[in-house]
């Protein structure tokens, strides 16, 4: 994906990722008496294996984590893409 130089915003479409290659994705902690998201962070890791276009078997630091979201290193982490958002501008 590109970054727009009018408004900052992200925009085309993401490189894919495929198997045993590295990847961005979010790992989330949850707290573990309410059930509410204590922490996100973005963090590099390796995709494992694709379930589907929105489930994913990942490994950070010997952890596996299932996550409905997968960046290429070159793209802006899922994370990121939330926060900055998608460039809305008219067509280029
Ligand atoms: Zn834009």
């Amino acid at each position: 994906m590109e970054r727009c130089k009018n408004c900052g915003r992200y925009y085309g479409e993401p490189k894919k990722v495929a198997v045993g290659e590295k990847c961005k994705f979010t790992v989330t902690t949850y707290d573990e008496k309410t059930g509410s998201i204590r922490k996100a962070s973005g963090v590099t890791g390796k995709l494992k294996y694709i379930f589907s276009n929105s489930c994913y078997s990942v490994e950070y630091r010997k952890n596996k984590y299932y996550v409905d979201t997968v960046a290429h290193p070159d793209d802006p982490s899922p994370l990121t893409l939330a926060f900055v958002g998608r460039c809305t501008c008219p067509a280029k």
